[in-house]
């Protein structure tokens, strides 16, 4: 055995095991849609196959080291252990009743955003899907979830498009309807602006939505907050959107974190308005949850207003982030990871 079980889809268990195709779905669904992952609870399996999978078989590649609950939101922070005891953060949000998980994609994230608590701790590995999935079944445990499917999004430690084959494995192991059956239009991936990745999810057989951060819409600012933006720049990266949302036709999304004094003018504001002007997108206002060490501030609640008011007047239609979490540290895109243990 060599892939953990995790990683796997239900003909891939049955394949690498040598057993026959339901025998992989039971499997699968065990791990998947009960979250077990204990072969001796397994029990519609024979007893010679339990224990042939217990001396072969990886089964849980994470474990749960730390829970940290908000008593005012319900916000769900978990610190997870990898085999290699490495760590990832992942995060359950509530609103009313709705459930949204977000999930980290790489330990670390290469690509050093100068507001980003992940960016700070440096890149150290790519996360296998099976670790990517498995996030969303720990932050589940004891979750009531029927009738209500959660909504995931790729926005915790880590550059999806840098780790795109294990995303896109995940993506398909999350909507595997023997497993938590997860509708495509339920997931968002957000990227910081990777052109190639933006490509090639493009030609993906998905119905996954699109996120891009953006946070500035010239070139000086946007390098100088997201540096990748000297790789691929904005004419560039709009080029590519354009050809996304032609090919597809599907809608974007952009994040927008709101940096007091950076971009949260009513110049920042128009500009935004006039870089989008046309496009089939929406933008999603994120007020900036403080990082400490980075320098920079939350604009208050009336700047944050006015921002979405002009955007509203010039015609972009725009969602707000609630904010969730923070008492736990618990937005996204303030995980780190915590290499000192808990
Ligand atoms: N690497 C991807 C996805 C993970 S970050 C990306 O950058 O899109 C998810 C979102 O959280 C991004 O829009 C990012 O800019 C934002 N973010 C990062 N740090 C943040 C912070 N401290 N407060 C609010 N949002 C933050
Ligand atoms: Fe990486 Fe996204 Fe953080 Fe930028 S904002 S450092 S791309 S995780």
């Amino acid at each position: 055995m060599t892939s953990p079980l995790t990683d796997l889809n239900p003909f891939e268990i049955a394949s690498e095991l040598g057993l026959k195709p339901f025998q992989g779905k039971q499997i699968f669904r065990w791990l998947h849609a009960r979250r077990v992952f204990d072969p001796e609870a397994m029990t519609d399996l024979s007893k010679a196959l339990r224990e042939r999978m217990r001396a072969t078989c990886v089964f849980a590649q994470l474990r749960q080291e730390h829970v940290m609950q908000s008593a005012r939101t319900g916000a769900k922070k978990i610190l997870f252990r990898l085999l290699d005891d490495e760590t990832v953060e992942s995060v359950l949000l509530r609103d009313r009743d709705r459930v949204t998980l977000c999930l980290s994609t790489q330990v670390g994230c290469a690509l050093g955003c100068a507001f980003c608590a992940t960016g700070q701790s440096g890149f150290v590995r790519n996360l296998r899907a099976g670790e990517i999935v498995e996030q969303a079944l720990h932050l589940l445990e004891g979750e009531e979830i029927a009738g209500r499917t959660p909504n995931i999004v790729y926005m915790g430690m880590g550059e999806p498009f840098q780790n795109y084959e294990s995303v896109m494995r995940s993506l398909r192991l999350l909507m595997d309807p023997d497993g938590l059956g997860i509708g495509a239009r339920k997931i968002t991936v957000s990227t910081a602006g990777d052109i190639p990745g933006i490509e090639r999810f493009a030609r993906e057989d998905l119905q996954v939505r699109l996120s891009i951060s953006l946070h500035a819409a010239d070139d000086e600012l946007r390098s100088r907050l997201v540096p990748l933006n000297q790789r691929y720049p904005l004419r560039r990266l709009f080029e590519a959107i354009r050809r996304y949302i032609s090919l597809t036709g599907r809608h974007v999304s952009f994040e927008w974190v709101l940096l007091k004094g950076v971009n949260d003018s009513a110049r920042d504001a128009h500009a935004l308005a006039r870089l989008i002007a046309g496009l089939n997108a929406t933008v999603n206002l994120i007020p900036y949850n403080p990082v400490e060490g980075r320098g920079f501030a939350s604009p208050g609640a009336a700047a944050v207003a006015a921002f979405r008011q002009i955007l509203a007047e010039d015609g972009v239609k725009t969602t707000q982030r609630r904010e969730r979490g923070q008492d736990i540290d618990a937005a996204c895109g303030q995980l780190r990871a915590h290499h000192a243990g808990p």
